[in-house]
């Protein structure tokens, strides 16, 4: 029998605020453990939460980008649970009323493909403290300075039916976030995490299988690999006749397996309730117009023009698009040289090799866009050869100089007058056919004539021994 995987996603994304969602203290990553704390944070009796309004606004963000129904009214609730790195004993998160609902985004599938996903919803909550267990002894560590920083939760509906279109939904998620700028998108860190529901049906059923949600992948290798090993153990339990159980299972990267994390399965009855300390959150058309307005062009729409406008194919013009430095400094390169293919092959060949072997990112590039322009029109002028482009532009990264130091300093003056001989040697061939015809025959005399050329038309500058190797080569047809 065949089967059809059925993949929906809940994505939690931090946002990149300066201060927690509820209090002032610093949501920065990798401080000392609990320097980022007050009474509020640390859930102390008496305090109130204050929502931080540059949360909203990003939220708002998301909810414009992906299509999202954005409620004028929303609600906070408290999320009853008892864990210690909770110190509330709740969380705040929102729950019947979320602040954004019925979106889409569209994933690329394949050169002009693309594929609707639905965003069920998007809420705010705040994040939980972390755990830190001794390895050597019985005794465990609380760190509170995550406790309450913002959080997105963007939950999908259940429309992948691969692995891999699970793959291209995060990448998309994440892009769209990262352009926004209101996450890092830092999956080790832990700033763009992902859980996984996942179950299978016989090909052509409507009902959906029992699914189980998949927790602990922390980059999109392991997504993939978690999701493919679920559907295929689940597809193995459905054949010898078996039932798939509802549960949560992790990911375990080392054995490449998912397991059961058993013990927390009953643990779903949260008891939500709207929050008393908070006042529901309202939305005006007006607030929602400013921030229309403040939008960045986003991947998917950079994608399509860049392809319509400069003619590239559509997997350069997502190599180029995958950020928005990155794009820009393609951009930036087209303004100064006319051909947008030429920068894209050295953008994701020269430039994006040093800087991927360097673990640099393209606002760390030492050359300039301007001067891989320069360079660029170089080559094209035949003042350099290719083999010299490629040295120049990795002396250029390597000591941020101009293309024009570089060549002075390293006397490939000499090499470029190499190029320049070539076209004029190639000229004057184009000029003379009979008479490069007849040296073909064997009228080799014919070389002094095409030497006085040379001479002529470089009005003595070239080097004769040069020129004469190089005639000989381009006359034999090497
Ligand atoms: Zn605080």
């Amino acid at each position: 029998m065949k089967y059809q995987p059925v993949i929906g996603l809940e994505v939690h994304a931090q946002l990149r605020t300066k201060s927690k969602i509820f209090c002032g203290c610093s949501a920065s990553f990798g401080a000392d453990p609990n320097t980022h704390t007050c009474p509020v944070c640390l859930g102390m009796p008496g305090v109130l939460p204050v929502l931080n309004k540059q949360v909203v606004e990003f939220a708002l963000k998301l909810a414009l980008a992906t299509h999202c129904r954005i409620a004028s009214q929303s609600v906070f609730a408290r999320k009853n649970y008892f864990y210690p790195d909770l110190p509330k004993g709740y969380q705040i998160s929102q729950y019947e009323s979320p602040l954004a609902s019925a979106g889409y985004l569209e994933i690329p599938l394949g050169e002009e493909i693309t594929k609707r996903i639905g965003i069920t919803r998007i809420h705010m909550e705040e994040d939980a403290g972390k755990l830190v267990h001794d390895e050597t002894r019985p005794l465990s560590y609380v760190d509170f300075n995550r406790t309450g920083v913002p959080l997105l939760e963007i939950v999908s509906e259940p429309d992948m039916r691969s692995p891999e279109e699970a793959v291209a939904y995060l990448k998309e998620l994440r892009e769209i976030l990262v352009y926004l700028e209101i996450c890092d998108g830092n999956m080790e860190e832990g700033s763009f995490r992902c859980d996984a529901n996942v179950s299978v049906r016989p090909l052509g059923q409507g009902e959906l299988g029992t699914r189980t949600e998949l927790k602990n992948m922390n980059s999109f290798r392991n997504v993939q690999r978690a999701i493919s090993y679920e559907i295929q153990r689940q597809i193995g339990i459905l054949e010898e006749g078996g039932k798939v159980i509802q549960e949560t299972r992790l990911w375990d990267e080392h054995r490449q397996i998912t397991f059961s994390m058993r013990g927390k399965e009953e643990a779903h009855d949260y008891r939500y309730f709207p929050d008393p300390d908070l006042v529901p959150v309202e939305i005006h058309e007006q607030w929602l117009e400013k921030l229309r307005q403040e939008l960045p062009e986003l991947p998917a729409a950079k994608r399509k023009r860049f392809v319509l406008q400069y003619g590239l194919r559509p997997y350069d013009a997502e190599l180029l698009t995958s950020s928005r430095a990155l794009a820009d400094y393609f951009e930036a390169c087209v303004k100064e040289f006319h051909d947008p293919r030429q920068v894209a092959n050295w953008i994701s060949g020269e430039v994006l090799g040093l800087l991927n072997r360097d673990g640099r990112s393209i606002q760390e590039c030492p050359v300039q866009p301007q001067q891989l322009a320069r360079m660029l029109g170089l080559l094209e002028q035949g003042s350099i050869s290719r083999r010299i482009a490629q040295s120049l532009f990795e002396e250029m990264y390597m000591t941020g100089k101009t293309p024009e130091e570089v060549l002075m300093e390293k006397g490939w003056a000499t090499v470029s007058d190499q190029g320049s001989l070539y076209s004029v040697i190639e000229e004057i061939l184009r000029e003379h056919p009979k008479e490069v015809e007849a040296f073909r025959q064997g009228k080799s005399k014919l070389l002094a004539f095409f030497m006085g050329q040379v001479m002529r038309k470089t009005q003595g500058q070239a080097d004769p021994k040069l020129a004469q190797r190089l005639l000989e080569q381009k006359l034999k047809g090497e």
